[in-house]
């Protein structure tokens, strides 16, 4: 209980633009979940301009193209994406003045396709049975074709590096003169683990780092090698992938920019979590902290208490909360939270006598 008001006082600046904004995402104590003696911590990518991790990376993608001089002003972008790094794309191009058309299969959830839409993209759809691989072959024939830029989130040297320059410091000066045992994430393309993992082998060898993947689509546990063509991007659907409810995880390719983080060894070991899990413990994040994630932070999170479960006393855990909840309202993860009211709620109506609904 706090005895006083809770008082803010700004950020000590004015903003340029809402690009300005992406980063510094707060580390926040998990107080109810957690077991006793031992301390996680969350990193909330939702508090990002655009909801998600990928903000990073997306406003790093266009203005490394622009510093290199690979997009010219008012140039086409484009890029296969399940969902959020589309709307991080969508948000940076229209605040830069790009036009942006966006590949995604048509298995993902309808609220990504509205929001991007939302923010001026083009979204074109692809058939679910081609997987990641048709949306990703889509956009390169678009950019072919068209002479469009390609993003390339899954092999570019622009995603992994801001999250070094990001991600990583804000990790760094956030735990400076604190404990940090573990950090725990999933991979979608990998920059968020091998960015990450470049700076803390170096500046905090002692935690340790758990790479989490889908159980049903263990990719990297399964110890074979992804197929690629000579730019490294994949060549053919890896034979471990089985589609999973995890959205913005585990593509049916091990990507490029992860692949760096396999063969560095920025992990020390691989813990493969079912769906599920994920989304029950996305609704605990919800329901007793009240942090609201997708289904990947409650993955990544599942992980992290089976991390704490057996833990040393007074080890500390970080684990990353890629996106917002809210994300997933048409999927499973809101599977069981109707609209109406239920019988608690008819109940708690029925106790008064006026305003009541047939
Ligand atoms: N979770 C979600 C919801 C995502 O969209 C992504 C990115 N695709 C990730 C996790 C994984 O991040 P990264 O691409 O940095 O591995």
């Amino acid at each position: 209980m706090s005895g006083k008001i809770r008082k803010t006082s700004g950020r000590g600046r004015l903003f340029d633009s809402v690009l300005d904004t992406i980063g510094d995402t707060p580390v926040i104590r998990i107080n109810n979940l957690a077991p006793d003696n031992v301390t996680i911590y969350v990193k909330a990518e939702a508090f990002n301009p655009g909801a998600s991790v990928k903000d990073r990376l997306a406003v790093n993608i266009i203005e490394a193209a622009e510093r290199e001089g690979k997009l010219k002003p008012g140039q086409t972008v484009v890029e296969a994406t399940s969902g959020n790094t589309g709307i991080g794309l969508a948000m940076v191009c229209a605040a830069k003045g790009y036009p942006l058309v966006i590949t995604m299969a048509d298995s993902f959830s309808v609220e990504r396709r509205r929001l991007m839409r939302m923010l001026g993209a083009k979204v074109v759809l692809t058939p679910r049975a081609q997987k990641g691989l048709g949306m990703y072959n889509k956009a390169v024939e678009l950019a072919e074709k068209h002479g469009w830029f390609l993003a390339h989130q899954f092999e570019t040297p622009a995603n992994a590096d801001i999250h070094e320059a990001t991600t990583a410091r804000e990790i760094i000066g956030d735990f400076d003169g604190e404990k940090l045992d573990y950090f725990v994430s999933g991979y979608g393309t990998g920059g968020t683990v091998s960015g990450v993992g470049r700076v803390l082998r170096k500046e905090r060898p002692e935690t340790k780092i758990i790479l989490t993947e889908p159980a049903n689509a263990a990719l990297v546990g399964s110890g074979t090698a992804q197929q690629r063509g000579p730019d490294g991007a994949p060549a053919a659907s890896h034979p471990a992938f089985e589609p999973h409810p995890i959205q913005g995880w585990t593509p049916d390719f091990i990507p490029l920019v992860l692949q760096e983080a396999l063969d560095k060894k920025y992990y020390d070991e691989l813990i493969p979590i079912p769906g599920p899990e994920g989304i029950a413990w996305a609704k605990k994040l919800a329901q007793k902290e009240g942090i609201l994630t997708g289904i990947s932070g409650g993955s990544t999170f599942a992980v992290s208490m089976k991390i704490a479960e057996k833990a040393a006393p007074g080890s500390v855990i970080l684990c990353m909360l890629p996106d917002t909840g809210e994300r997933y309202l048409s999927t499973p993860l809101f599977e069981g939270i109707p609209e109406d009211m239920d019988d608690e709620e008819r109940e708690i109506m029925k106790s008064t006598p006026g305003y009541h609904m047939e």
